[in-house]
């Protein structure tokens, strides 16, 4: 830390990404990345934009906010583009919390709430979730706080239903509802359709899993008009620019090709079932995922020792060392090839086990 480092940041603990290795090449099962590539036609947006990077980006991002919107069902004021659903969720942070106005979310759940409270000087509400690591929709009825959910929730995998959160919007009338619905498009249902009846909620969805484009950093808050202003307010007071032009021209590509990457995600779930299948008969404990990872324990194998023995075979998981779910990785779902990789490894490392003891 420099001697001009702000008093305010002074015990900040920022979020730690997973690991993105450069070095060599992994099995990568860690950052809940697409196996499959960007659609031809992205590509081809992408690299027609690359020609004219010498032009500032439209920081109303007009053209991709009415396809984004035509694809929603919602009209473009409902909706702002982002950097990667990160962005979108700094400013909500930003925007709606203050001292009086905590952010409550679960104690597991995706880790960078707790750093957003914590950069900002926002109060954390952090409920825990159930024996079964599950959120309880009752935590949350009546709290008069702002709150953040992911859904499906992240490390978990598990999902509330839209029945669930509207109880919770409808019981928390003066506050705002943040749903995070990063990973919603491996089975769950979206709340999309009901930022027509409530003020309060604010729904933020990215393209960086379902829609293949992580590397492209592309996210969306979709919400009421107002709320997407606030958010917008904050926007321009930050960076007008942020989603820059061969990103927004992939992104109105993608939304062209939404079949593609909707056939996908059906692949995935698929490949979800058959790691889960394959781990339980490996004698894991696999929490039931609707995401494109999957929350998995074995009583055999500590998580840590798990984690570090597949990345010596080179395959890389991702592992908490944080009470609670220090036991269990979550494992990206990638391709079938990917996944019978990950399943060899930890047959090999459970032999290797078997045989020492
Ligand atoms: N929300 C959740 C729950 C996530 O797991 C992630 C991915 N780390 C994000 C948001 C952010 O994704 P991105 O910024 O790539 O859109």
């Amino acid at each position: 830390m420099s001697r001009f480092f702000s008093y305010r940041h002074t015990s900040l603990a920022p979020y730690t990404p997973g690991e993105q290795p450069q070095d060599m090449l992994y099995t990568k099962l860690n950052t809940n990345e697409s196996p499959f590539p960007p659609s031809p036609a992205v590509v081809r947006a992408a690299e027609r934009e690359a020609g004219r990077l010498q032009l500032y980006s439209d920081p109303a991002c007009n053209a991709l906010r009415a396809a984004a919107a035509a694809h929603y069902g919602v009209g473009p004021e409902n909706i702002m583009a982002v950097n990667g659903s990160d962005e979108a969720l700094y400013f909500a942070f930003h925007a709606f919390g203050d001292e009086k106005h905590p952010f409550a979310f679960p104690d597991i759940t995706y880790g960078f709430y707790p750093v957003y409270a914590d950069v900002l000087h926002i109060p954390a509400h952090i409920l825990p979730v159930g024996e079964d690591l599950a959120i309880d929709p009752a935590d949350y009825l009546g709290l008069g706080e702002n709150i953040v959910l992911a859904n499906p929730n992240a490390p978990t995998g598990q999902l509330l239903g839209t029945a669930d959160i509207r109880r919770i919007l409808l019981s928390n009338p003066d506050s705002v509802v943040v749903v995070d619905e990063a990973y919603i498009n491996f089975g769950g249902e979206s709340c999309v359709p009901l930022i027509s009846e409530f003020d309060n909620l604010l729904v933020v969805q990215t393209f960086s899993k379902s829609h293949s484009l992580a590397g492209g950093r592309l996210g969306f808050a979709i919400g009421p008009e107002a709320l997407i202003r606030d958010l917008n307010t904050l926007r321009y007071a930050a960076n007008p620019y942020n989603v820059n032009r061969m990103t927004q021209a992939a992104g109105i590509a993608a939304l062209e090709d939404n079949e593609y990457y909707m056939e996908n995600c059906r692949v995935i779930r698929e490949t979800r079932q058959y790691t889960a299948e394959a781990l339980k008969t490996m004698g894991f404990e696999v929490l039931p995922s609707m995401a494109n990872f999957v929350f998995a324990r074995a009583d055999r194998l500590p998580g840590g020792e798990l984690y570090r023995s597949l990345k010596e075979r080179g395959v890389l998981v991702r592992w908490f060392d944080l009470p609670r779910i220090r036991d269990y990785v979550r494992i990206t779902i990638g391709s079938r090839e990917q996944m019978d990789i990950l399943l060899s490894a930890i047959e090999a490392i459970f032999d290797e086990r078997s045989r020492k003891s």
